[in-house]
């Protein structure tokens, strides 16, 4: 048979590749929890209605990019492209409408049909937070604070820029968007295909739209600015003074439209230029009409989500492992003598190793290969005597210490 690959756009986590990944999650898991946040963790696959009836039916996402097929039962069923929608559904299936605010944070793998390059997969992994049941520019601010400290502490703040919009409320939303078909109907003849078809249903997705021809229309597209009414100008005014007040910089950038069509007053994208064009690292917004459209009542609530293959790999060094422990067995009677010792140094939060395999000569070239900080020997006459040979393979020295002493004695040397 010939060798199996992984499907196209699927990557395996391995090794280097899975540390970074791991600290993208555990720093977010981290800091999310200092702002209150738990941790939910909702089914890959999801009845397809979840995404289909919440993203739109125009969105990118849903008409072109998901996994979506019957199962044996002939349900459609959907491999889950995004969490918003899906956390959206358990608020509502758990009864938790009644019972807000509610601070999620998630991550896992998303799934969706795009065309594979670097920071772009079909299957992908996202960390996300949704703050459901507030409307408040003041929260708003701080959850986009929050994004930016896991971005801080993860070392990216020097390679990161946030730049925000405001998407208004309905009825500053529609008045634009008369305006902006007036204006792309004028143009029609210089829009891409995908646009022109775009521009009845959905002519802010064009604000969206990769495409060089339709970008060079969008500098003198009409401005959402002054179409905004007092109260979307009071929420927007709110965001920005709300950052200053968490002393978040930010840049304005009326692009921003996010690629999904559930958003109203905030959007925000955390990108870099470091990324080629994939530069959006964590992106969110404002969905207020999400919880309603899945079956709860009016709820307020807005959240982001992080591509972790992107962010893992900005990290400037992957985390280490720390340093092993090796216990050698060097025969004799010594062998539970050596497991007692290799648990110890366990409980005490070192990692331990037996290294078992080979001579005694071949296991110490083995250990000292492996970088590891000490190697434990364990001799029949040391262990009459209730001792062990610590060897400090930094140091090259080596010395007898009490069995009963030696999680203090690697303690102090680590
Ligand atoms: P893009 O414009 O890059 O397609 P999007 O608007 O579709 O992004 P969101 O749905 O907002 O992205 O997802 C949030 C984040 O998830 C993105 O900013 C990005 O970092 C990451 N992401 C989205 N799609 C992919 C993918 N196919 N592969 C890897 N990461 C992805
Ligand atoms: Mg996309």
């Amino acid at each position: 048979m010939s060798q199996l690959q992984p499907a196209r756009g699927t990557h395996d986590l391995i090794g280097e590749t899975a540390r970074r990944h791991a600290h993208v999650i555990d720093t977010a898991r981290r800091i999310t929890a200092t702002y209150g946040y738990e941790e939910w963790s909702t089914p890959i696959f999801e009845d397809t209605r979840v995404f289909s009836r919440t993203l739109g039916d125009t969105s990118d996402v849903v008409t072109k990019e998901m996994y979506t097929f019957p199962d044996r039962a002939g349900e459609s069923l959907t491999l889950r492209p995004e969490g918003t929608a899906a956390i959206c559904r358990a608020l509502v299936t758990n009864g938790l409408t009644q019972n807000l605010p509610q601070k999620v944070f998630y991550n896992g793998p998303m799934f969706r049909y795009e065309r594979p390059q670097k920071g772009r997969y079909r299957q992908f992994h996202q960390i996300g937070a949704e703050l459901i049941g507030v409307s408040d520019p003041l929260l708003d601010a701080e959850t986009i604070a929050m994004g930016h400290a896991i971005l801080r502490a993860l070392g990216l703040e020097p390679a990161i820029q946030l730049e925000i919009n405001t998407l208004g409320d309905n009825e500053s939303r529609s008045a634009w968007r008369t305006a902006l078909i007036d204006y792309f109907r004028r143009h029609v003849d210089d829009l891409s295909n995908e646009s022109r078809e775009r521009l009845e249903v959905n002519p802010l997705r064009i604000l969206d739209s990769k495409s060089a021809q339709d970008r060079a229309l969008l500098d003198d597209a009409p401005a959402f600015a002054s179409y905004l009414n007092d109260e979307s100008r009071r929420f927007w005014d709110g965001l920005r003074r709300g950052l200053d007040s968490f002393g978040i910089p930010f840049v304005e950038n009326p692009r921003i439209v996010r690629g999904l069509d559930y958003y109203s007053h905030t959007a925000f994208e955390f990108t870099t230029d470091k990324l080629g064009a994939q530069g959006t690292v964590l992106a969110g917004g404002r969905y207020d009409g999400l919880v309603a459209e899945m079956g709860g009542p009016p709820t307020p609530a807005i959240g982001w989500a992080g591509g972790i293959e992107r962010l893992a790999l900005l990290l400037e060094a992957p985390p280490e492992r720390p340093a092993g422990i090796a216990v050698i067995s060097m025969g004799g009677d010594t062998m539970n003598a050596a497991v007692q010792a290799v648990q110890s140094l366990r409980e005490a939060g070192f990692r331990a190793e037996l290294e078992t395999r080979g001579s005694v000569k071949k296991r110490m070239e083995r250990v000292v290969k492996s970088g590891a900080s000490h190697a434990i020997l364990l001799g029949d006459e040391e262990l009459a005597r209730g001792s062990v040979q610590v060897r400090d393979l930094a140091l090259r020295a080596q010395r007898e210490v009490a069995i009963a002493d030696l999680v203090r004695i690697v303690s102090e040397k680590a």
